[in-house]
């Protein structure tokens, strides 16, 4: 099996189109169309981790945070710590691999995991990816529109929230004159021909738009198809940065917060407001949050808790929402399991390992 491959599978459900501008997901560096001989997944690549890897005979590192940004480096040298681990990476033919920002915002990623871990309920996304739709409109006889229907709800299709099989259908009238090398599923060449079509119009995520072509080419009946393809401005609801929901009854603010140590494994936690009053509805956002603080507000959360808070940032919050700040790593942690169990779920042919020489780089005495 190629490493390509299981990229793949994993794009499918983490696409690399839900980054963030800024980021770098996917291929750091290398062949991905070598043959695959092991998995290490890490959260951070060091030195360390690419010797792990050579140990375990695994030549695919998938780490989260990517090891260049989109401004990132212009040389690989290994005067550097990231052209070392380059280098490194590359002396030992591996392929090094990032899911960050793609996973964050994904149905299942990061921040739906972190909801899951507080048992939140009635969770939505606190910050939904703008102009991630697009609209398809096809043309199609009435007597195959419902076979062309289905392919494309097959392929991805009409999904609106909590709805899947979304679509619209006008009834109305195709003309066409086929030319002579025209080979036509109605009509002769030459003849103007009038069939009876439905308009049929259906929203889909970007990154399926290769699927959903393909699905239309091969259930379409005419020798050309006509569809056009839009994007939208609306937003993909289901997908985006931080989640919002409810805890199943409120509690004490102070009771809240020894549960998230807990459940996070902390040592301490840095909070700002009323640490007495009730808490019910919390937002959440893995990694460096700050910038969301306004969002969290408008959502009207109790506490947001994130990471990477800055001392002036906490105060933006004037009193009225509660925000915890339990560290960037501390908030992220267990998207090495997300990423692990996807693998071992899915593939069985190479050995998949957490890596085992990463630990917290930054400590507290
Ligand atoms: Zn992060």
């Amino acid at each position: 099996m190629r490493i390509s491959e299981v990229l793949s599978f994993l794009e499918k459900k983490y696409p690399l189109e839900y980054q963030e501008d800024f980021d770098n997901c996917g291929v750091q560096c290398g062949d991905k169309e070598q043959e695959i001989t092991g998995v290490v997944v890490c959260f951070e690549m060091s030195e360390a981790t690419i010797d792990e890897a050579v140990r375990k005979k695994a030549n695919l590192v998938i780490s989260h945070h990517p090891l260049m940004l989109r401004r990132g480096i212009c040389k690989i040298e290994p005067t550097h710590r990231v052209g070392k681990i380059l280098c490194k990476a590359l002396e030992n033919k591996m392929v090094l691999y990032s899911m960050h920002t793609n996973l964050d915002s994904a149905v299942g990623g990061v921040n739906d995991t972190f909801a899951a871990k507080l048992h939140l309920q009635n969770v939505s996304v606190l910050s939904p990816i703008p102009g991630g739709m697009k609209k398809l409109s096809v043309f199609v006889p009435k007597a195959q529109a419902e076979e062309v229907r289905n392919a494309l709800f097959e392929a991805g299709c009409g999904h609106i929230g909590n709805y899947d099989h979304c679509a619209y259908t006008l009834e109305g009238t195709g003309t066409f004159r086929p030319l002579q090398d025209a080979n036509p599923y109605i009509g002769k060449p030459g003849e103007t021909e009038t069939v009876a079509e439905e308009r049929i119009e259906m929203v889909f995520p970007n990154h399926l738009q290769k699927k959903v072509v393909e699905a239309l080419y091969q259930s379409h009946p005419y020798e050309e198809p006509v569809f056009d393809i839009y994007q939208l401005d609306n937003q993909n609801n289901k997908v985006g940065l931080g989640r919002i929901g409810e805890l199943p009854e409120p509690m004490d603010a102070e009771a809240f917060f020894q549960n998230l140590k807990q459940v996070f494994g902390l040592t301490m936690l840095r909070y700002y407001g009323d640490a007495h009053r009730k808490v019910q509805r919390i937002a959440v956002l893995g990694g460096g949050g700050s910038s969301f603080i306004g969002q969290a507000m408008a959502a009207k959360a109790d506490v947001y808790v994130t990471g990477d808070v800055k001392y002036h940032d906490f105060h933006s919050a004037e009193g009225r929402m509660l925000i915890a700040d339990i560290g960037h790593f501390e908030s992220e942690q267990f998207i090495k399991e997300i990423i692990y169990n996807e693998i071992k779920e899915n593939f069985n042919t190479f050995a998949v390992s957490l890596c085992e020489t990463e630990k917290m780089q930054i400590s507290i005495i």
